[in-house]
């Protein structure tokens, strides 16, 4: 496991290493449930938004810059 995504409602849903490597030398990594939680990539960044209370969270592509 890679990441885990916990929801202010308790919704928690894991990211797993798929083991693929790209040329980049980064392992993509999936998320273990697609029924909890949707991952969007928007102009501002990656927005994930909780399945079970639509809440949503921007991860500012702007973020470490
Ligand atoms: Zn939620």
């Amino acid at each position: 496991m890679k990441l885990t995504f916990t929801c202010d409602c308790g919704n928690e849903v894991r990211f797993f290493g798929t083991g693929d490597v790209n040329e980049q030398g980064m392992e993509a990594v999936d998320l273990e449930d697609d029924d909890r939680l949707r991952v969007v990539v928007g102009d501002a960044g990656l927005i994930l938004q909780c399945k079970f209370c639509n809440n949503r969270y921007a991860i500012d592509k702007s973020l470490n810059t």
